[in-house]
This record gives structure tokens, C-alpha cells and sequence, in this order.
């Protein structure tokens, strides 16, 4: 009992609009706009009590992973969801592995540095995942999509937790991934997790906007299939972090989920996430989306904030001023500014998503700002308190939300769902963040 046609792809421009079969294997439309994935039915909330229920997989895969556990709200594969055969065939998995560990903890340290009470904050940690990020919640749903199509490869430019991902993902369907790089201007350890997976590393002179230009020539001239973040597969997969945690608090929207701000992937998935399910009657409220940037990579603050040319730049229903984000882009070259912090999950200049993101933050009435590299290892640090490990682009989260407390922004007696991104890549900087006796929460080795 196939749903024909259910899925499909669509330009996100309101007034382009155009359509795509769900095979297609095109980022954007020909006028040039990222796609949404769509869907035509509206799954009934009748399924919040069989997701429940799968918490007890009884020996499915499926239903042990976090991301297909919720599979109905994402079901781009159109298949009988409950034949587990079928899912079998089609579905990509690492064993459950992916989403299997996430979901919101209450950590009494964080909200006690925060200023609000343990009770109403909420630290979902995504590090937890089988390749140490987020990235694998979105990526097994777009290798999903390239299995269902027949590629031969998967394509991406990365310098970190993406090719960790793509290549996990790959080697384990035993599909070959190729990983774009700009020679010399990658550490080798940065890329040791793709290596240990088996994936080509192609260096590319240049910068990061060349390779990852040539991995999208690569995927359309060599039947490749990229999975970089513009893939709308890559954001249905993601849309289950929100998922999770909303499950968790029995789809009671909280006030506010906090993300960190790089390419904006998690922002336009968790926005996307939030439209469905307010348009498909599974939430009353609409949660508020805080994004937060490094003080050093702080374009979307900026744009929003009308720290540019004074003008705050929105989503405007689908009419974004396109000239002021190339006006901006322009500036940054001209005074040879680039995304400088030690959070390098976050040192994005030029987010991929920035127009999926406005949508979600128009959406969600959302909000975004900025913290400085000693914040986030300061967020880093006290999360580590806690027992929890996540790396530095994740305490973005935690002094983001105090930041916002501070400014009366975020209310004392709000919930709060802030999302930790990745574990720890950089065994360094724990390390010198404890021996430097004046951080906040050193605790400086003995003699
Ligand atoms: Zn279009």
C-alpha cells in the first residue's frame, strides 16, 4: 500500500515555485533556489502514541534509531512504514545507531551558570551519535535518497564532521564517497575520521567555495551525488533533533530551542520541522528559534540585527532583500574579512541555508546574537560538569541562552531546549582550557 506521488520537491520561492519528482537528484531549481521536500498527506497524530511505542524497538533497527523511529514525518521513500522488510530494502541505518542516543538531559551546573532553574532548561546532546555529530541525522536520510536513485558515489565538500558522516555512511552501504578539499589548508587530523572510513580525499588549489564548487561539478558530471547541506534530504533527516525533544516533553512546545549558527542547516530543519507539525496539528504553540553565532562568524546576526547598512534583513514572506546579503558578501571580501573562531564547526561566512533559516526564524518570531570564543569554551567547559562531552561550537548554546536571560530576552520562567551539536574534536582544548587558572571553571592540574 504504496502512497504514489505523496513526496515531492519544491522550490522554497514562493513565487517561482517549481516542482520536482522526488527522484530528482537536483539541490536547486533551474531559476537557481533551494528545494523543500513536500508532502501531501498529513500524518495523523494518532502516530505520536506508535512512536512512543517503538522506544521498545522489539529487534527493529528502525525503530531503535532516533531518526527513522519517526519515519511517517519524513517518509520521502513512500513505503509501507510498518513492514519492516520493506523498510529493510530501502531505508539506510547504521544499525539504529543514528539519533539512538539523543535526547534532552536537565543539567543542574549549566542552569546554575545559566540563571534559570534546572527544571526549565533542557541540553540535548548530538555528539552522541555514531560519527560524533549531528551531521548523522541528516545524512543517513540523504544517503537514503542516493541509495533510492542508484548513485554510484556520494559527493561532499568538508574539512570536518560532514565527510566523518558521509564517509561512515558510505563505507557501511559499501558506496563510494569522495571528499573535496582545498590542499593545504586542511589539518590532516581534521580529516582523520574520513580517512579511517575509507573515503577519497580529492585536494582541490583553492579555497573551501572552490572545492565545493568542484564536488558539485563532480556530482553532476561524474553521477556523483552530493550531500552537502544545500541537499533537501539532508534537512528532513535533521528535522528528528526537534522531534526527539519535543517527543520527550509530550509534544508540549517549550519557549525556545537554542542552536548554534554556522551553515544553518539546524535552523532551517528545526524551522521546517516546527511548520509541519503547527500545520499538521501535532503542536499548539510555536517554540521561538535562538540562533547563536561566534563573535568572529556573526553573518546572520549581523543581516538580522541590521548591524549592516541598517537594515534588518527577513525572510519578508518570501521576498528577502537578495541585494543586501551580495552587498554584504561584497563587504567582507573588500575588507578581506573572513570567519575567524576557534569554534571551527561554526566559522562559516557565507551560510549555504541563510534563506531556509530567515524563513524558520520569521516563522518562529526567532532571534539571533553572538558569543566570543572564551564564552563558548566557558559553555564547553561547565556542560563537561555535567558529565556530558560536547565541543566548542556547542557552548554557543549554553552562554547563548545566558547571554539572552541577560538581556530579559529569554525569560527566567521559560523552557529551553538548547541543542549540543558535536563531541569533542580537539583534545587540546579541554586540556589548556583546565590549565589556564583564571577560565571560569578551570580546574588547574597539581604538583
Ligand atoms: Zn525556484
Amino acid at each position: 500500500m504504496t502512497m504514489q506521488g505523496d513526496a515531492y520537491l519544491k522550490c522554497i520561492d514562493p513565487q517561482c515555485g517549481l516542482e520536482y519528482p522526488i527522484k530528482s537528484t537536483n539541490v536547486q531549481c533551474t531559476e537557481g533556489h533551494l528545494l523543500d521536500v513536500k508532502y501531501k498527506n498529513k500524518p495523523s497524530t494518532d502516530l505520536k502514541e506508535v512512536f512512543y511505542k517503538r522506544r521498545n524497538s522489539e529487534g527493529s533497527i528502525f525503530n531503535e534509531s532516533g531518526v527513522w523511529r519517526f519515519r511517517e514525518l519524513l517518509n520521502f521513500c513512500q513505503i509501507d512504514t510498518e513492514n519492516l522488510e520493506e523498510c529493510s530494502k530501502y531505508l539506510v541505518s547504521l544499525d539504529g545507531a543514528e539519533g539512538r542516543q539523543s535526547k534532552p538531559y536537565q543539567m543542574s551546573k549549566a542552569a546554575e551558570f545559566i540563571g534559570i532553574s534546572t527544571k526549565n532548561l533542557w541540553l540535548q546532546p548530538e555528539g552522541y551519535n555514531p560519527s560524533g555529530s549531528f551531521k548523522d541525522n541528516g545524512m543517513v536520510t540523504a544517503v537514503t535518497h542516493a541509495k533510492m536513485v542508484g548513485a554510484k558515489k556520494i559527493v561532499c565538500a568538508s574539512t570536518g564532521n560532514t565527510s566523518a558522516s558521509a564517509g561512515m555512511f558510505a563505507a557501511n552501504e559499501g558506496i563510494n564517497c569522495d571528499v573535496y578539499i582545498p590542499s593545504g589548508q586542511i589539518a590532516p587530523g581534521k580529516l582523520s575520521q574520513a580517512y579511517q572510513f575509507g573515503a577519497q580525499i580529492l585536494q582541490v588549489d583553492g579555497n573551501f567555495d572552490d572545492a565545493l564548487k568542484q564536488s558539485l561539478d563532480d556530482a553532476q558530471n561524474h553521477e556523483g551525488y552530493t550531500v552537502n547541506s544545500i541537499n533537501p534530504f539532508r534537512i528532513e533527516g535533521q528535522k528528528t533533533i526537534p522531534f526527539r525533544a519535543l517527543e520527550y516533553l509530550n509534544w508540549e512546545s517549550p519557549d525556545w530551542i537554542v542552536y548554534p549558527g554556522g551553515a544553518l542547516g539546524n535552523t532551517s530543519s528545526c524551522g521546517k520541522a516546527l511548520m509541519e507539525l503547527y500545520e499538521w496539528g501535532w503542536i499548539k504553540k510555536i517554540p521561538r528559534i535562538a540562533v547563536i553565532n561566534s563573535d568572529g562568524a556573526s553573518t546572520l546576526s549581523d543581516l538580522y540585527n541590521g548591524k549592516f547598512e541598517n537594515e534588518e534583513l527577513r525572510w519578508n514572506k518570501g521576498k528577502p532583500n537578495m541585494e543586501l546579503i551580495s552587498r554584504y558578501y561584497d563587504h567582507l571580501d573588500k575588507e578581506g574579512i573572513r570567519p575567524k573562531t576557534k569554534a571551527t564547526a561554526i566559522q562559516i561566512g557565507r551560510p549555504a541555508n541563510i534563506l531556509k533559516g530567515l524563513r524558520a526564524l520569521e516563522f518562529t518570531n526567532g532571534v539571533a546574537t553572538t558569543v566570543s570564543d572564551s564564552e563558548m569554551l566557558d559553555g564547553m567547559s561547565v556542560v563537561g560538569l555535567n558529565g556530558f562531552d560536547c565541543e566548542m561550537a556547542s557552548g554557543a548554546s549554553v552562554v547563548g541562552i545566558k547571554k539572552l536571560i541577560g538581556e530579559e530576552i529569554i525569560k527566567k520562567d521559560d523552557v529551553v531546549v538548547g541543542i549540543l551539536t558535536g563531541r569533542q574534536k580537539d583534545a587540546m582544548l579541554p586540556v589548556e582550557y583546565h590549565q589556564n587558572p583564571n577560565n571560569l571553571f578551570a580546574i588547574p592540574p597539581k604538583n
